[in-house]
C-alpha cells in the first residue's frame, strides 16, 4: 500500500508544483494519475519511487515512512516511457540484470525469467538483442525487468506512449493481465490518456492545471473511472474526462 499525507513539491522558491495531495492507493490497486501536461504526475510518481524528495508531507509504503529511505530500499520497480534497455545483452540478460544484481541465485534468476518470458510471450525471444526486437518488444522486455524483482509496488510513467495504436492496445490488456497475476502489488500508473485510464484504473487520480496557480498540482478528483465520468465534482473535471455536464 502507498499513502501520502500533506504531500507538496516545490522547484525553487514560488514554484509549487504539487500541492497537499493526500492519497491511500490499497495492495491489490490500480491506480491511474491522469490529467494534463505538467500538472505533476511525473513528478508525484518520482517522489514515490524515491527520485525526487518531498518538499513537505509523508510518503508511506507498506505503512513504512519513506521520506528518508533511499530509492533502492522502497521494493518499487518502475517502467518509464524511454525503456532503456542495455543493447548488449541479450532479452534474458536484461531480465536477469537486477537479479544479478542482488546476487540471486541462478537456479532461482532461470525460473523467474522464464516465468515472466512466459507471461509476456518473450520465451522465443530471450537470445535476442534489443535491436532486433520491435518496440512492442523492447516495452515487453523492459516491463519482464520490472516483475522479476517481484516489488510491491509498480510505478509505470506513460509506458505506451512510444507504441502505435495497435501495439499500444494490446500492451495496455497485458498489463492489466499482469496485474491480475500480481495481486499483492500497488500499481500506480501514469498517462494523459483517458482510454487508458478508463479502462485500467481502479481508481483515478485527476490532477489539476490552469491558470489558477492556486489549484496547479492538487488533486482536482479521486474516484473509480465511473464515478469521475456520472459524477465530476467540477467543470475541470468533466471537461478532461469527456462526461455531459
Ligand atoms: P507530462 O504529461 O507532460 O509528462 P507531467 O504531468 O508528468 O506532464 P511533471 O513532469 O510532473 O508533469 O511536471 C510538473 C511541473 O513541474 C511542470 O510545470 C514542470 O515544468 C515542472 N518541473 C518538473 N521538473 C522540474 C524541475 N526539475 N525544475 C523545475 N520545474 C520542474
Ligand atoms: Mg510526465
Amino acid at each position: 500500500s502507498i499513502s501520502l499525507r500533506g504531500a507538496q513539491k516545490s522547484y525553487g522558491d514560488h514554484q509549487q508544483v504539487i500541492r497537499n495531495v493526500d492519497l491511500d492507493i490499497g495492495d491489490n490497486e490500480f491506480c491511474v494519475f491522469l490529467g494534463p501536461s505538467g500538472c505533476g504526475k511525473s513528478t508525484l510518481l518520482r517522489m514515490i519511487a524515491g527520485l525526487e524528495d518531498l518538499t513537505e508531507g509523508e510518503l508511506r509504503i507498506g505503512g513504512r515512512l519513506m521520506n528518508e529511505v533511499s530509492s533502492a530500499e522502497r521494493g518499487v520497480a518502475m517502467v518509464f516511457q524511454s525503456y532503456a534497455l542495455f543493447p548488449h545483452m541479450t532479452v534474458f540478460e536484461n531480465m536477469a540484470f537486477g537479479l544479478k544484481l542482488a546476487k540471486t541465485p541462478v537456479d532461482v534468476i532461470n525460473k523467474k525469467v522464464g516465468e515472466a518470458a512466459r507471461i509476456l510471450q518473450l520465451e522465443n525471444l530471450l537470445k535476442r538483442y534489443p535491436k532486433a526486437l520491435s518496440g512492442g518488444q523492447r516495452q515487453r522486455v523492459a516491463i519482464g525487468r520490472a516483475i522479476v524483482r517481484e516489488p510491491g509496488v509498480f510505478l509505470f510513467d506513460e509506458p505506451l506512449s512510444n507504441l502505435d495504436a495497435t501495439l499500444r492496445g494490446q500492451t495496455r490488456i497485458e498489463i492489466a493481465r499482469l496485474h491480475k497475476q500480481f495481486a499483492a502489488a500497488s500499481v500506480v500508473y501514469v498517462t494523459h490518456d483517458q482510454i487508458e485510464a478508463m479502462t485500467l484504473a481502479d481508481k483515478i487520480v485527476l490532477l489539476h492545471t490552469g491558470k489558477d496557480m492556486e489549484q496547479h498540482g492538487s488533486i482536482a478528483q479521486v474516484g473509480a473511472p465511473l464515478t469521475l465520468y456520472h459524477r465530476p465534482v467540477s467543470r475541470f473535471v468533466a471537461g478532461f474526462i469527456g462526461s455531459p455536464r
